[in-house]
């Protein structure tokens, strides 16, 4: 008989991983409040639960994928929380929500007799889908090696980052604060390339040929800005978050990031100038508008 796992959290990052998860032999049991998100899994074989407390209640591990530190604090330790099920021996957070969260977490579940994992990751939902997320796991080595399989099975690259619960959550803002650096900043470039004649595209392929080259010129503008699409399925509030996050745990330790810095207020007026969800790619729209740059026809 098939291992049955809980998933909480199965929106953009989630739904896909349970995907994964399905077909890589895996049971699932899912919950999420977005009854759109929870019949999408349900069609591809999933049941479900009604709350974080019954997931809990029926299954040893359970995962979640959830968008902001105080949902992530919620779900784990609220009232009607996984903390509160009879049955749950092993929680590994997929979300990003830093240290600051993921310990004391760790710490509550711990009380309740649950053994916690950060794991979060890094791919967006391309890596989601494809299975190829790379994943960052701290804490407790031997329940590290046991769920080693199941994680390997929406990530490619699973790497075990130390004993600490927090190192994982660690490792990822450092990830994403330098995504978010080059995502902002790429943007800020093309703009600026744009108001002196230059074509888009043609400075892509050069960007992408030459040391400019980052993850912003290699998949998210020519996916998404290029085609102005902006699906590139990572929210603006979520790159704030991380960045943010990643620059209060600089200030805890006593770090100059002046760089960082930067990132922070880039997000900081991306998420003031746009709509609520937009998607990070978006970032060059407000550019655009500060300089009052028109987006040239594409006539390729
Ligand atoms: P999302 O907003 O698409 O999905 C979050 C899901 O959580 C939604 O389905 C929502 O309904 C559900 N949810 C909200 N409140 C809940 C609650 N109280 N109980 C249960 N479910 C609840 O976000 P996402 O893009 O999938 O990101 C999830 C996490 O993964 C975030 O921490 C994000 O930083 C991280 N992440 C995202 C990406 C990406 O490219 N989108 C990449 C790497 C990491």
């Amino acid at each position: 008989m098939a291992t049955e796992i809980g998933f909480i959290g199965v929106g953009n990052m989630g739904g896909p991983m349970v995907a994964n998860l399905l077909a890589g032999g895996y049971a699932v049991r899912v919950y999420d409040p977005n009854k759109a998100a929870v019949d999408d899994c349900v069609a591809k074989g999933a049941s479900t639960a009604s709350s974080p407390k019954d997931l809990a209640d029926q299954v040893e591990t359970v995962l979640v994928c959830l968008p902001t530190p105080q949902i992530v604090q919620a779900v784990a330790l609220g009232e009607n929380g996984l903390s509160k099920g009879s049955k749950v021996k092993t929680y590994i957070d997929l979300s990003t929500t830093g240290p600051q969260t993921s310990v004391p977490v760790a710490e509550g579940l711990k009380e309740a007799g649950i053994v916690a994992l950060d794991a979060p990751v890094s791919g967006g939902v391309i890596g989601a889908v494809s299975g190829s997320l790379a994943v960052m796991v701290s804490g407790p080595h031997n329940d590290f090696g046991h769920h080693r399989p199941m994680l390997e099975k929406i990530g490619k690259n699973v790497f075990y980052v130390g004993d600490k619960i927090g190192m994982g959550q660690m490792m990822k803002l450092l990830n994403n604060l330098l995504s978010g650096t080059a995502l902002a900043v790429t943007a800020e470039a093309v703009t600026l390339g744009v108001k002196a004649g230059l074509d888009p595209k043609l400075m892509i392929d050069i960007f992408n040929a030459s040391s400019g080259r980052n993850t912003a010129t290699e998949t998210k503008f020519p996916n998404s800005v290029l085609t102005r699409k902006f699906d590139g399925g990572f929210g603006s509030a979520l790159m704030f978050k991380d960045v943010r996050l990643c620059l209060e745990e600089a200030e805890a330790q006593g770090i100059t990031m002046f760089v960082g810095n930067a990132t922070r207020q880039a997000w900081s007026f991306a998420l003031n100038q746009g709509e609520a969800g937009e998607d990070s790619t978006q970032i060059i729209e407000h550019y655009e508008n500060l300089a009052g740059v028109e987006w040239p026809e594409d006539k390729s």
